[in-house]
């Protein structure tokens, strides 16, 4: 047997679970959000895009791409290396302190990406805090379930977002244990949004360390855009916070901010942070704008939510099953992967509509679901075309509308 014949049973074992991901090659195009065209047919017919999570078109900004062609000129291309070996980046150090302020924290610290960010400060901090469990929310992200894994520590899963059993497992731990709770605030999948509030009067009940990703909130919530926490006041009681520069903020990166002591423990200690180049230059001047812009906006905001609003009343009005969310994510459920994937194939190729299947292990089987990303670029005129669109594909794969809500309208 060859290693490429090991390499094919993993693929098709894929294909077998229906789990095989098809890529659809997009090309973006800057002032033309969210317009995009598809390179996955020859000749690449403008499609639009209801799935990105650039969620504020903050990746295509005047502002951001500004900022980003002065500091390439200025810097140049790359950081040059490690932040350790070669020069720490100034342009980072700009960043690192606008993140602090963001977020009320004494310190942040950047990595490549919110991946790495979860990975590296989650596995260092189990790791330092010895003998420590970490309490985990069924419902949270792979790249905190990595870290927790490789911090080495003992990790106990609370049912999502239920207090009464994150205190159960809490109350069971020794008093003097180190706790720490790791927990997001908005999930990307449902859409919910996590109790922060009665989670931080928790851990400062039972003495616990408290992480929480913003990953999916930061420019979204908050009068500052410093996401969900400062949205509820709750800001200065969660220990630490992590968040992408990638989604709202529309660049790349990821990053932690928290008190000096915790930083700067995770700065000496996160391999994922000591042995890898730095952001190159223009990314931090370019996440740094976004980042500025949206302190001191509310516009986009504003807009994003009316426009989120706006969509949901409109699928719900054609008796499209929306999920009850609360957040800006707009799950519609398919609840069966081949119907999923032959909806968003329907989509693309008679509708020019990009939203791509979620299937398992993303979510869980029967859960599948086209997750739908209102910008406050998708006016009026496009969420008739995406309604319309959903309706033809609906009907014709024999997908079951809810009539009640139908029935209630006529
Ligand atoms: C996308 C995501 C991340 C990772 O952020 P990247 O910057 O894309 O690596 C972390 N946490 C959650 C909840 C995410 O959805």
């Amino acid at each position: 047997m060859t290693y490429d014949a090991l390499f094919q049973q993993a693929i098709d074992q894929l294909k077998s679970e229906r789990r095989y991901r098809v890529f659809t090659e997009l090309e973006r195009r800057a002032g033309n959000f969210p317009r995009a065209l598809n390179h996955s047919r020859a000749d690449a017919p403008e499609v639009t895009v209801w799935c990105s999570n650039d969620y504020l078109g903050m990746g295509q900004h005047p502002v951001v791409l500004g900022a980003m062609k002065a500091a390439l000129e200025r810097y140049g291309a790359g950081a040059g290396g490690t932040r350790n070996i070669s020069g720490n980046s100034h342009p980072i150090a700009i960043l690192e302190r606008t993140l602090a302020e963001l977020h009320g924290k004494d310190a942040a610290l950047a990595f490549t990406s919110g991946f790495v960010a979860n990975d590296a400060a989650l596995a260092t901090i189990g790791r330092l805090l010895k003998g420590c469990v970490i309490l985990s929310d069924a419902d949270n992200h792979a790249s905190m379930i990595a870290g927790i894994r490789h911090s080495g520590a003992e990790k106990k899963i609370f049912r999502h977002n239920d207090v009464e059993h994150l205190e159960s497992l809490l109350k069971a731990e020794p008093a003097n244990r180190l706790k720490i709770i790791a927990f997001e605030s908005v999930y990307s999948m449902d859409g919910d949004i996590a109790p922060i509030t009665e989670i931080c009067d928790l851990a400062e009940r039972y003495g616990a360390l408290t992480f929480l990703d913003e990953v999916h909130a930061v420019g979204l919530y908050g009068a500052r855009g410093a996401g969900v926490a400062e949205r509820d006041g709750a800001m200065a009681r969660v220990d630490v916070i992590s968040g992408t520069l990638g989604k709202a903020f529309g660049v790349m990166g990821g990053y932690i901010a928290g008190s000096s002591p915790l930083i700067d423990a995770i700065r000496g200690h996160a391999s994922g942070f000591i042995f890898t180049t730095a952001l190159p230059p223009a990314v931090a001047a370019g996440a740094t704008a976004s980042i500025r812009h949206l302190m001191a906006s509310q516009v986009e905001r504003d807009r994003h939510q009316e426009r989120v609003i706006a969509c949901k009343r409109a699928l719900r009005e054609a008796g499209l099953p929306v999920l009850n969310a609360t957040s800006h994510i707009v799950p519609l459920m398919v609840r069966d992967a081949a119907l999923c994937k032959a909806a968003s194939d329907r989509l693309l190729e008679r509708h020019r509509i990009y939203i791509q299947p979620i299937n398992y292990p993303t979510v869980p089987k029967g859960s599948e679901r086209l997750r739908i990303t209102p910008s406050p670029f998708h006016d009026d005129a496009l969420v008739a075309a995406l309604v319309s669109a959903l309706v033809e594909t609906w009907d014709a794969l024999g997908l079951p509308r809810e009539k009640a809500l139908l029935a209630r309208l006529k």
